[in-house]
């Protein structure tokens, strides 16, 4: 815990940076350091959650105030974990008249909820890559009021309550004196402004809720667990916030045929017992259509065959595709003619394997015959 890295270092920002820097920097840094970009690094995931965790004290100027002052002791203390209900954070607030609560800046901007939404495809599509269609429910700033949430001709009012600040002191009086306890402002809910004519599209509230067909392109190699992220596509701010992002939560139904691991494709090969016993031509199923194979004369059942670059692609281009892997199974024919089972039963007495029933005939050239019957 004492090894660790101050918060400003982490961003690289200085001790001063307004709060766009702030946010400026985490984006950046995020984007660098995410997983999806970074998959299997281990150093970049603990970047990722160094920087995340600097964004989240920094990004919030009650919980900087804090840090400023106490370090990590302050947000280690309990402090931080408590600070968005009722517990340590009021209570904190109280016995430092409000630490950074009243430096606070007035202002009625906030950021718009990033997204998620879940999109299935098949494995074809995955392997191939597709564009896909999705309908998306989400807040967009208002068209009528351009996101200020008055009415034409008017706009938003500094709040009387609380002057603008969007907070409002309380002075208490406790047997051990006097303390200011530092809260939201109601009237406004914190924004520092009311809207007394409200846009009558949003109702005052500068978003609007909209359904949006948007096309999806997915990239080939994708697998269940890949999420694709959009920036600025989640829900619109409020009054000049930043949009939130929309993430694309991808699943890969299993296929019917092919297992994925890795990059790498499996799949099992039905062929006939006459052409692993002679050897011969079949026609091997890719994801992509077929490809015919050369059985060699002999090849017992489990034999896997690998064909290069017929599995699956990375998403990021940094390696080749991986191979898709086939292997062998004896197809069992299930039904057979009685001009089938009479060769079969006399391969089998002349390699000397015991069979419930007997043949009657005999008859001679049985390996041409074999061949015949079963091509
Ligand atoms: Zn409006
Ligand atoms: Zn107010």
């Amino acid at each position: 815990m004492s090894t660790k890295r101050d918060y400003y270092e982490v961003l690289g920002i200085e001790r001063g940076a307004t709060q766009e820097e702030v946010r400026k920097a985490y984006r950046s840094l995020a984007r660098k350091f995410h997983p999806d970009v970074n998959q299997g690094d281990g150093e970049a995931e603990e970047r990722f959650k160094e920087v995340n965790e600097a964004h989240e004290v920094l990004s919030n100027p009650e919980r900087r105030a804090r840090y400023d002052r106490f370090g990590h002791d302050g947000e280690q203390a309990g402090f931080g974990d408590g600070f968005n209900g009722s517990g340590f954070g009021d209570l904190f607030d109280m016995f430092f008249g409000g630490a950074g609560g009243g430096q606070r800046a007035a202002s009625s901007q906030r950021d718009g909820h990033d997204l998620r939404f879940d999109l299935e495809i098949t494995l074809e599509e995955a392997y191939a890559g597709v564009e896909k269609s999705i309908k998306l429910v989400r807040q967009e700033s208002c068209p009528t009021c351009k996101g200020s949430g008055a009415k034409a001709g008017s706009s938003p009012q500094r709040c009387p309550s609380c002057s603008g600040s969007g907070q409002v002191r309380h002075v208490q009086s406790t047997i051990l004196g006097s303390f200011a306890t530092v809260v939201p402002c109601t009237r406004c809910r914190g924004e520092g402004t009311i809207v007394t004519n409200p846009c009558e599209t949003c109702s005052g509230n500068g978003r609007v809720r909209a359904t949006r067909e948007r096309v999806i392109k997915v990239p080939a190699g994708v697998d269940t667990g890949t999420t694709i992220r959009l920036p600025g596509e989640g829900d619109a701010g409020a009054r000049g916030g930043q949009s939130g992002d929309l993430h694309i939560y991808i699943t890969v139904v299993e296929h019917e045929r092919f297992r994925r691991q890795g990059y790498d494709l499996y799949c099992e090969l039905d062929v006939p017992f006459t052409v692993m016993a002679l050897g011969g031509q079949i026609t091997a199923p890719t994801v992509d259509g077929g490809e015919t194979i050369a059985i060699p004369a002999g090849t017992p059942s489990g034999t896997t065959f690998r064909l290069r670059a017929k599995g699956m692609a990375d998403v990021y281009g940094r390696r080749p595709p991986g191979d898709l892997i086939l292997v062998t199974r004896v197809a069992v024919p299930s039904s057979l003619t009685d001009e089938q089972k009479r060769l079969l039963r006399e391969l089998a007495e002349l390699r000397g394997e015991a069979l419930s029933e007997r043949p009657g005939e005999q008859d001679k050239g049985f390996i041409g015959k074999v061949m015949d019957a079963f091509r």
